[in-house]
């Protein structure tokens, strides 16, 4: 049981807590894995626990959580399970996230997107090279899913890593958010997550933190509404602010919503419509 603030998710069902389950192993193999003691592992090497897709909404269920998530290592590579887990939810009125590579061939994406509610990419750079060199992966694919899951029409939230000196350039994020504004929207949620040294990359530090802020004011000089940044306590860009009247209308502190003034979706002072699924 988890807050959805931690995914980061910001936009989807703000200050509820998710279910989340995972299955050890990753298609990926980024040297900055910040989870790798779960993704660089498969399954028979690591300790499970045999749960049907009955049994884990029952879990849910008992929990009185709104959400099932999919996360913690690479969901794609359980994806049978994911669905069975999210079609039998659909059924029962529980929602389901899924936080993913941008990795998926796109039928089963497209028919992953019937029974899912929300989606978190990673998408852990904008240049091709880094992809193929430092994540054994495609820049090109995790495009084409982005437009897919926009498609679809489900709500997505947008994760970018910040790892200094492998992926920092301001040059490179400024493409990168340019590209979202043009492909996805003006509305779609950007995270920008500050790095831990770990797995391969432990000889790194953290990420600056002024890094992070001027990658964040370059998403919203792109003409992003929403720009976080996440994997830090507290800060002012972890709260949710009108991009109309500029008022503070989400406050959060550590994973906690501690302010929330959204009212039926709008913002309270100025009635602009905040993108994203409200209580
Ligand atoms: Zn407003």
């Amino acid at each position: 049981m988890e807050a959805i603030e931690k995914e980061p998710m910001y936009h989807f069902l703000p200050g509820t807590t998710n279910l989340s389950i995972a299955i050890a192993g990753c298609n990926l193999r980024c040297s900055f894995c910040q989870n790798w003691l779960i993704t660089q592992f498969s399954p028979v090497e690591s300790m499970n626990y045999s749960r049907t897709p009955k049994d884990i909404l029952e879990l849910v269920r008992m929990n009185a959580c709104p959400t099932i998530n999919f996360t913690y290592s690479e969901p794609t590579i359980f994806y049978e399970y994911m669905f069975d887990v999210a079609e039998l939810a659909k059924h029962l009125g529980i929602k389901s996230i899924c936080h993913f590579n941008g990795h998926m061939r796109e039928k089963p994406l497209r028919n992953l997107c019937r029974v899912l509610d929300a989606v978190c990419v990673d998408l852990k750079g904008f240049e091709e090279e880094f992809y193929r060199n430092v994540c054994s992966g495609s820049l090109e694919t995790v495009l084409d899913n982005l437009k897919i899951i926009k498609q679809e029409g489900l709500h997505l939230e947008i994760i970018n890593l910040v790892i200094p000196d492998i992926n920092d350039d301001l040059s490179i994020i400024k493409k990168m958010c340019q590209w979202i504004v043009d492909n996805l929207g003006v509305e779609t949620p950007m995270h920008f997550l500050r790095f831990s040294p770990r797995y391969k990359l432990n000889n790194l530090d953290y990420t600056p933190l002024e890094i992070l802020e001027a990658a964040r004011e370059i998403a919203l000089s792109c003409g992003l509404h929403y720009s976080y940044i996440s994997n830090i306590p507290i800060h002012d860009a972890k709260s949710t602010y009108c991009p109309q009247c500029g008022n503070i209308l989400i406050e959060r502190e550590n994973n906690t919503v501690v302010k929330n003034v959204i009212e039926n979706g709008r913002c309270k002072y100025c009635n602009f419509n905040i993108a994203g699924v409200w209580i």
